[in-house]
């Protein structure tokens, strides 16, 4: 393509900066070897040429299950053939004995709370960098989430910290595999097996990626997923939660469905839970997408692959860790940006890699977990926290800290990664990082 002159021209300006501080010649040198290119910011030529290229996320595949959907004479879950082909399908990405679609993400990790018997006031350690919908069912059992800090470079729980965190209370950690990137499980499985505890992945961010050879979900007692609309695959919003664990697995079914066990049947009601169900329109869709999954995860391991190595030795900016026998199925690309390093803040950093031509945000969430209002307030049940009331737990969120969770959202910078885009764009999204890097070093 046309473009590809002046990209080089730049990619290879960068790139000889970065020989040159490889071989520890100072960035005084560098730069004056290379001056850097003129900013979009400031008038100059963008660095990313061509425009984000479209995400085409459905098509055929789903409206062919919607067909078939429209033509049933029910639309209940319950033996519905579209449940039953979306949870066959989904058996092969997370090959587990028992599963259950569910309403969302949240809904699949309250029911592994509530399956894995977590009673009021036991504490379940978790990340302070992910959804809230990863401590909501934790909440609503009248449990109490823990915040351990994170691994300043894979963003996911530091085991060590955990560790700490762990108190006679303590009955589960939830792992959340930020970003597609697995946790360590090899550390947190041992902690959790040592101290006899339940160990829920949270994979909602994660479909289609690997620990090792293994399929992500499949290490834990339990694992959940989102179908929610921003998710590498979806139905709008939807989940799907599973177990390999004789005791906990056939107790899934029954904690998303009014508590109702449909293979015992009786119609009595044994156990108390909502209606998390998942009907088959959103079933139909899920099915067609679980055909998907493979290749926009390798996709996308691919290609974040490709921008991680592309930014390898730029000064000041720190990327994020996939270890290399880890599939990571970037549902973004985060990295950090040292303060020091650069003559401007993270917004102006940012501006600049927009004007770019970049899909680039500042940060992530604005703040870890415990930082919101409703953690600060232990307003849970209408402005109430009943299990502190009872003195079932003496969590203080206005207490908590952790230190390296705090600092990767004030220092991260994502950058948006999907399966349609081409290698050559996102070298050019490394050359844009390259580019406002060497404008800004200091
Ligand atoms: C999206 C998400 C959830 C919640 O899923 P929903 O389907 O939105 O309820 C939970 N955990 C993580 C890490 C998520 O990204």
């Amino acid at each position: 393509m046309n473009s590809e002159d002046p990209l080089s021209r730049r990619d290879f300006l960068a790139a000889s900066s970065i020989a040159l501080g490889a071989a520890a010649v100072v960035g005084a040198e560098a730069s004056a070897a290379a001056p850097p290119a003129k900013l979009a910011l400031h008038g100059g030529e963008k660095a990313v040429v061509e425009r984000l290229p479209k995400h085409i996320r459905w098509g055929a595949p789903e409206k062919e299950r919607l067909d078939a959907m429209i033509g049933q004479d029910t639309l209940f879950y319950w033996k519905g053939p579209q449940t039953t082909l979306l949870l066959e399908r989904f058996r092969k990405i997370c090959p587990l004995p028992h599963a259950t679609s569910c309403s969302s993400g949240t809904a699949a990790l309250h029911i592994a709370v509530a399956a894995a018997g977590i009673a009021p006031g036991d504490e379940v350690i978790t990340s302070p960098i992910t959804d809230i919908g990863t401590v909501i069912g934790v909440l609503y059992q009248q449990a109490v989430p823990v915040f351990a800090d994170l691994g300043r470079d894979t963003y996911n729980l530091d085991p060590q910290d955990v560790e700490r965190r762990i108190t006679p209370r303590t009955r589960a950690i939830i792992a959340v595999h930020l970003a597609g990137n697995p946790c360590d499980l090899g550390a947190l499985k041992e902690l959790a097996d040592r101290r006899k505890l339940v160990l829920i992945e949270d994979c909602a961010q994660a479909w289609g990626a690997r620990r090792g050879g293994k399929p992500i979900g499949t290490e834990g007692d339990f694992a959940c997923f989102s179908l929610q609309n921003s998710k590498q695959v979806t139905c709008g919003d939807g989940g799907l939660v599973a177990s390999g664990d004789p005791t906990f697995g056939p107790r899934l079914q029954q904690f998303g469905d009014k508590g109702m066990d449909r293979l015992a049947s009786g119609g009595l009601f044994e156990t108390f839970a909502t209606n998390y169900r998942m009907s088959e329109p959103q079933a139909a869709v899920a099915a067609a997408q679980m055909e998907r999954v493979e290749s926009i995860a390798e996709a996308r391991s691919r290609l974040g692959r490709i921008l991680n190595d592309e930014l390898a030795g730029v000064a000041g900016v720190d990327r994020p860790r996939v270890r290399d026998e880890d599939r990571c199925s970037f549902w973004f690309y985060m990295l950090r940006i040292r303060p020091e390093a650069f003559r401007c803040d993270r917004a102006e950093f940012v501006k600049a890699l927009a004007a770019e031509g970049a899909p680039a945000a500042a940060g992530y969430i604005p703040v870890p977990l415990y930082g919101n209002p409703v953690f600060q307030r232990h307003g849970f049940f209408a402005g109430r926290w009943p299990v502190k009331e009872m003195g079932l737990t003496d969590m203080d969120y206005t207490k908590v800290s952790c230190p390296e969770a705090e600092a990767i959202l004030k220092t991260c910078v994502r950058l948006m990664i999907h399966e349609g885009m081409t290698e050559t764009y996102v070298r050019s999204l490394a050359a844009a990082v390259r580019k406002v890097a060497a404008h800004y070093a200091t």
